[in-house]
């Protein structure tokens, strides 16, 4: 008789958090979305390799506690992905995903984080690793609020945002939303890592357009006390603050969807 030992292998055992896992496929979508970002979006970055970007990806947070995540880990991959940013062509926002990206693609030459390689990659995606495995954890990750602040993503987004506001120069402008509470947020990556991360010597000025609701158009959102914030920090830090309301081009954008709304019916 033939006598076998029978190994059991086990379903891969994770730690269990209050987020939502992994994106499925996420591998997959972060190559595919280098290869389409490469190739097709920016030609000239063709020469990236994509295979060992993915890699340096997914090494940054595999076997890891998700909870301990460092910028350190996303080292080799943030050296992977440099890429060059006109002067003066650095879009950042701030409650506005939407409509900055809506203006970001009809004016084309300007970059937002998402109109780079690494923030076209990981736009929208969730991720995290566990000690314990070699594989990803898509049953569940850390939320940011309710777990770890540290978690796999907010340290991604972090060191990628602290890196597009180090390399900006000229002029950068920001979009925001005048229709919110706190238009300028002191808990937003803007605020935190990105208005932090200009360097005055490069960048002389930051331009805020502050777009409101087009269905609830208020008073003047400039003078705004997050705004006068705003212009507090970037006044200590020698950068030259301005702030214009509801800037022209971008309310055609709002009107595109809002036709009919009583600001958009005077004939141009
Ligand atoms: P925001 O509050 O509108 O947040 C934008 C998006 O980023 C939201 O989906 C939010 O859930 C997510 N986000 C923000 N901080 C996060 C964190 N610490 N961990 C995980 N997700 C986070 O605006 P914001 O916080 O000022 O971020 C926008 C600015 O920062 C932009 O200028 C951009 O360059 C950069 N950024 C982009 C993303 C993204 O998802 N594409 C995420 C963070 C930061």
């Amino acid at each position: 008789a033939v006598v076998g030992i029978v190994m059991w292998r086990q379903p891969p055992q994770h730690q269990e958090w209050k987020g939502a896992g992994t994106t499925a496929h996420f591998y997959e979508i972060i190559l595919g979305r280098c290869y389409t970002y490469t190739q097709i979006v920016r030609p000239e970055l063709g020469h990236k390799d994509c295979q060992k970007i993915g890699k340096a990806f997914t090494n940054a947070f595999l076997s890891k506690d998700p909870c301990g995540s460092t910028e350190q880990d996303y080292e080799p991959l943030m050296e992977l992905t440099n890429q060059t940013v006109p002067c003066d062509k650095t879009l950042l926002w701030s409650k506005t995903n939407e409509l900055v990206h809506e203006y970001a693609w009809v004016q084309r030459e300007l970059f937002t984080l998402e109109n780079t390689l690494l923030g076209y990659m990981a736009d929208g995606l969730r991720w995290c690793g566990d000690p314990g495995s070699p594989e990803m954890n898509y049953q569940s990750c850390p939320d940011r609020r309710t777990d770890c602040s540290n978690n796999s993503v907010s340290v991604f987004w972090n060191t990628v945002s602290k890196r597009f506001a180090e390399d900006a120069c000229g002029v950068v402008h920001v979009l925001l939303n005048g229709s919110v509470h706190n238009t300028f947020d002191e808990r937003s990556t803007f605020a935190r890592v990105e208005v932090f991360n200009l360097h005055p010597e490069k960048v002389h000025t930051l331009q805020a357009w502050v777009m409101q609701d087009i269905r609830n158009i208020s008073s003047d959102s400039c003078s705004d006390a997050s705004i006068k914030n705003l212009k507090l920090i970037l006044s200590k830090r020698n950068i030259t603050f301005t702030c214009e309301n509801n800037y022209r081009p971008i309310r055609f954008l709002q009107c595109v969807k809002y036709p009919e709304h009583s600001s958009c019916r005077s004939k141009i």
